[in-house]
């Protein structure tokens, strides 16, 4: 593989890393035997970055276990501050000294504000998170530092213009081009030096499964030898402001077909008609969508606090992806993204038709009937209550079980 340059760090990175949410388990714990034959194995292929973070399982005390001898240094470990349980700031100062004694070392390479957005990035500079980062610098416990970004895209630059920072992660692929920082946001973050790392370049896994029949069609009309993730995932490292993609990878299998796509797509190696074919499969999926939102964000904000574009997205995907179940894809998406289980609520259901929106959508789309069937799609009477209870309960009971797991 041929590493790409984080200008602002002079770290030479593969394209592809190695994200350790999604270890093979066993007993509710990362199966080490296992996992640990995966990392070496993608450590001797060529992968240098790995990507943990505080919140995943046991996950930071297995590579603490394993990163050890010669794997140590041929790594760079990427981790994250919890930002959801920070509520002062001696928090982030515990959960750092925490880390890294799982981690076993005495620097983390790459760490990151986990999971912001506005908001977020506000209530921890209260906490004084400025002076946290400069401190943990000063002291030598992180190297770079940098965050993971779940906001809108009118938030970005307000966050990006709110620290010297070094890196950020984004989600990113073909589908959602236009969603979260998009095409802009990369392009900014790029013009400063920073590294660029994706998350999501499968959407979840959902653009390497099941594609709607018009989609499957084009792809395999234009190479019957590509699978469907082999598509997406070239199509993100094709660009060459991405530093790298993370794959939550778990076979020995899978690690070979990634690094194999990896090597072979550096920057703009795809043919013209490679990227017309993406775009085309875009442009079916697209036009197949129940509401013609763009996800553009012009709507928004919402005086209600309504995530207008969130709440037309995951309305859409569940028809396109035919997502089915009580339990569904597009059901979790919305109790998380706009529910309220992991801030405040910006369900369709706070609409109250005040109609300030309508003006602003390019699309002319009627922003409140579309609201409606979303409400109608995915609330039900007591649905604050249940969120109120995962929030409540279901989260620090989990939390409690990470901890007990950890011991
Ligand atoms: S009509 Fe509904 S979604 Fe639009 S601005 Fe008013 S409250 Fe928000
Ligand atoms: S509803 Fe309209 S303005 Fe809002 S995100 Fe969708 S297309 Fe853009």
């Amino acid at each position: 593989m041929q590493n790409r340059l984080i200008k602002k760090t002079g770290d030479e990175i593969s394209p592809l890393g190695f994200g350790a949410m999604r270890l093979p388990l066993k007993n509710g714990k990362v199966n080490r035997e296992l996992a640990k034959e995966q990392i070496y194995h993608a450590i001797d292929s060529g992968i240098n970055f790995i990507d943990t973070a505080y919140l995943y399982g046991d996950s930071e005390t297995f590579l603490g276990e394993v990163l050890q001898g010669e794997y140590k240094d041929k790594v760079k470990l990427c981790s994250k501050l919890p930002s959801i349980n920070v509520r002062k700031y001696e928090d982030m100062e515990k959960y750092l000294d925490e880390q890294l004694k799982r981690l076993q070392r005495d620097c983390i390479d790459y760490y990151l504000i986990h999971s912001i957005d506005l908001k977020t990035f506000n209530r921890l500079l209260k906490r004084d998170l400025l002076k946290f980062i400069s401190k943990a610098k000063e002291e030598g416990k992180i190297k770079h530092i940098g965050f993971s970004y779940h906001g809108p895209k009118d938030e970005f630059e307000t966050v990006l213009d709110g620290y010297d920072w070094d890196v950020v992660m984004i989600q990113y692929n073909y589908f959602d081009d236009n969603v979260q920082v998009g095409m802009e946001g990369i392009e900014r973050a790029a013009s400063r030096g920073m590294g660029i790392f994706v998350m999501e370049p499968l959407k979840g896994g959902i653009l390497a499964g099941k594609m709607p029949k018009e989609a499957e069609d084009i792809l395999r009309k234009a190479d019957a030898n590509k699978s469907n993730a082999q598509w997406a995932l070239e199509w993100v490292l094709n660009n060459g402001n991405i530093t790298c993609v993370l794959s939550g990878m778990n076979s020995i299998d899978q690690i070979d077909e990634n690094i194999e796509i990896a090597s072979k797509t550096t920057p703009l190696s795809l043919s013209f008609d490679e990227m017309e074919t993406i775009e085309y499969v875009k442009r079916v999926m697209r036009n197949s969508l129940k509401i013609n939102c763009s996800t553009c964000g012009y709507c928004v904000p919402c005086p209600q606090g309504v995530n207008i574009p969130t709440c037309m997205r995951i309305y859409n995907e569940k028809y396109l992806f035919e997502h089915k179940g009580l339990f569904n894809p597009s059901l979790i998406d919305y109790f998380q993204y706009v529910g309220g289980v992991m801030g405040n609520a910006s369900n369709a259901g706070l609409c109250n038709g005040c109609g300030k929106c309508l003006r602003k959508c390019p699309q002319k789309l009627d922003i409140i009937s579309e609201l409606e069937k979303v409400k109608k799609e995915f609330e039900f009477p007591g649905m604050d209550y249940v969120l109120l209870f995962i929030r409540k309960v279901g989260f620090p009971v989990y939390k409690y079980l990470v901890k007990l797991l950890n011991r």
